[in-house]
């Protein structure tokens, strides 16, 4: 629609010009031409009438009525060779004659334009439209005066209709306006051809260009000139081709920064100098607990969606420095964190707006804080023995010793401690290298059966002793990808745990089975279950069995000779396998332990 408007107006307005300049010829041709032919007529009506005047002779006397006789005959006479009516008008404007009318009906003639002129001049030329005659006439005068005095004698006129020019002249329009109307179609087709091969090129790019601001940097002008129409589109496609590689970095690095901000495990916002928030993260988003699309474009200080560090970003803009601080957040959920805001900005005086970085330190602070309480409790554990050891010498050294029998318990006490600080110490080393995870599993492929009944052999006596029925239950050989000793380990732990928390007469199970919902696609897993008649777990304890050093009973662990870091020492192998561990108990009837080992690592 556009491009056709476009070409038609250029089109148009170069046909109206030449329209009009064709028009303004022709009527200056045909003005000059009908001129031309009136002047030749005046000049031979002129060259008549003075013939006329000195071949005849105009100063006749007498009466009135005689001289308008003579005059009038003599008219119709020369009328004859002269082929246009004539008349003759004395000096005072009377008639004398007329070779078409009769003088008597005639008015006097003074008044006439051309017989005025004609006598002041000594010629005159009129033309008027004949009433009479109904057409346009030429009038010719010419003053005749005595040859010797020069006195005026009177004025012979002579007659022309225009009928005949005007025909010439309205033929002349006729050729003229065909032959123009010729013109204008052969010059209006090549004006439209000419303005079509500029336009063309020019909506081809303007469309380019269209496309262009559109985003399509793959679009092109075939450049097929090399005029200025041909480098104006070389030059768009440049302009394209450089749009391209620009827009594509923009985008790049838009995407880089996005995926950093995506990613990022701080929560990132931003805040416009006026005061709005132009940019949040996800993990922001999760911290605060509203949305990118509730945040953004509201002012910092709403009050529909609280920030909870909004004072903060105040005092920012106060001071006009970074600023820092640790908060609780306590919704969505209750979190540490630490919030910086910074200005940003060219330079300090010119701030576009502040930067704010949220960081999540609950679970730092968890960390540390379990580190200490790691330490305390790993003192407090080496202090009891070391204690117990030192208070027994001390009692043995200060008189003791004398009585045998004393001494002896107390040696034996003092041996117990010893190696319960041994094994403490032992479990502790255990537990640091695989927490650390400097001992790599050494695998290979276990037979199952093997283990346990290994396992069951260590722990034997101690059973026996206990009365305590230790029970089997494995139906089909077992083999799994495994650290042998590790998974020993795992089982001892798990037996002796069981066997120390089940009272005399009780029954300490251990059974293994192949998980039968493993296909090809899945190597499939091994559930092995320790479970015992003991005292139970109470619920509330159960969650934290794991952590280490936790125990139920503080004093029945210790006399039981236990360190308090078995099951977290057990729950840190099974994860080295990628298995998982899980605990069913109730007070008085049992405990059971289910761990799931995959078959391959
Ligand atoms: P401990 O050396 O004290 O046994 P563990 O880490 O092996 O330390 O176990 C932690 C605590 O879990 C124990 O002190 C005990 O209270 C409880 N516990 C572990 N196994 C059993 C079980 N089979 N029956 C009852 N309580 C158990």
């Amino acid at each position: 629609m556009g491009k056709l408007r476009f070409r038609s107006r250029l089109t148009l307005n170069l046909i109206w010009l030449i329209g009009i300049s064709m028009l303004g010829a022709g009527l200056l041709m045909v003005t000059l031409f009908e001129r031309s032919h009136i002047e030749e007529l005046k000049q031979n009506l002129l060259r008549e009438l003075k013939v006329l005047v000195i071949t005849d002779d105009w100063q006749h006397t007498g009466e009135e009525e005689s001289l308008i006789a003579y005059y009038t005959e003599r008219l119709h006479q020369l009328r004859e060779s002269a082929g246009a009516r004539l008349t003759y008008v004395r000096q005072d404007g009377v008639v004398l004659g007329d070779s078409e009318h009769d003088p008597w009906t005639m008015d006097n003639h003074l008044g006439r334009e051309e017989i005025a002129k004609a006598l002041q001049n000594g010629t005159g030329f009129v033309i008027r439209h004949s009433s009479t005659l109904k057409q346009n006439m030429l009038y010719a005068a010419l003053l005749i005066q005595d040859d010797q005095t020069g006195a005026k004698i009177g004025v012979l006129r002579i007659s022309m209709s225009l009928a005949d020019v005007e025909a010439a002249v309205q033929k002349f329009w006729m050729y003229l306006i065909i032959g123009m109307f010729v013109l204008f179609i052969i010059v209006s087709y090549v004006s439209y051809r000419i303005a079509r091969s500029i336009t063309r090129p020019i909506e081809k790019m303007t469309r380019v260009a269209k496309q262009i601001a559109e985003r399509n940097y793959h679009s092109r002008v075939a450049v097929s000139r090399h005029d200025e129409v041909g480098q104006l589109a070389e030059a768009i496609n440049q302009m394209s081709d450089s749009l391209r590689t620009q827009m594509d970095r923009i985008y790049e690095n838009e995407g880089r920064l996005n995926s950093i901000l995506e990613h990022i495990r701080f929560g990132v916002i931003m805040v416009h100098q006026d005061g709005k928030i132009v940019l949040i993260n996800p993990t922001a988003e999760r911290l605060i607990g509203f949305t990118r699309d509730e945040l953004l474009g509201q002012p910092f200080t709403s009050e529909r969606y609280p920030l909870p560090f909004t004072k903060l970003i105040e005092v920012c803009i106060q001071r006009g420095e970074h600023v820092r601080e640790e908060q609780v957040l306590h919704f969505p959920e209750e979190r540490l964190v630490e919030i910086n805001v910074t200005p940003i900005g060219a330079d300090k005086d010119k701030v576009n707006g502040f930067l704010i970085v949220i960081h999540d330190i609950t679970e730092l602070r968890r960390l540390e804080r379990m580190r200490s309480e790691f330490v305390a409790n790993v003192s407090h554990e080496l202090k009891t023995p070391i204690a117990s050891v030192q208070g027994f010498s001390e009692t043995l050294l200060s008189g003791a010793l004398d009585d045998r029998e004393t001494a002896r318990s107390f040696i034996q006490i003092i041996y117990h401690e010893s190696e319960r600080l041994n094994r403490l110490v032992g479990d502790l080393l255990d537990l640091s290298k695989i927490e650390s995870k400097r001992s790599p599993l050494q695998l290979s492929a276990v037979d199952l059966n093997q283990v346990i009944d290994n396992s069951l052999q260590m722990v034997d006596t101690v059973a026996e002793n206990k009365k305590i029925k230790l029970v089997k239950k494995l139906s089909d050989p077992i083999y799994l990808e495994a650290d042998e000793d590790r998974l020993q380990q795992i089982l001892m732990n798990l037996l002796s745990n069981g066997i120390n928390y089940t009272p005399e007469g009780g029954t300490v199970t251990i059974s293994a089975e192949l998980d039968d919902k493993h296909d090809q696609d899945e190597p499939g897993h091994v559930q092995i279950v320790v479970s015992d008649t003991g005292i139970g777990i109470p619920e509330e304890d159960l969650p934290r069995i794991f952590e280490r050093f936790y125990r139920v009973d503080k004093a029945r662990s210790r006399s039981s000779g236990g360190t308090g870091l078995g099951l977290s020492i057990v729950k840190h192998l099974v994860e080295l396998h990628h298995g998982t561990i899980r605990v069913e108990s109730e007070v008085g009837i049992g405990t059971q332990f289910t761990i799931i080992l995959p078959i391959i690592q």
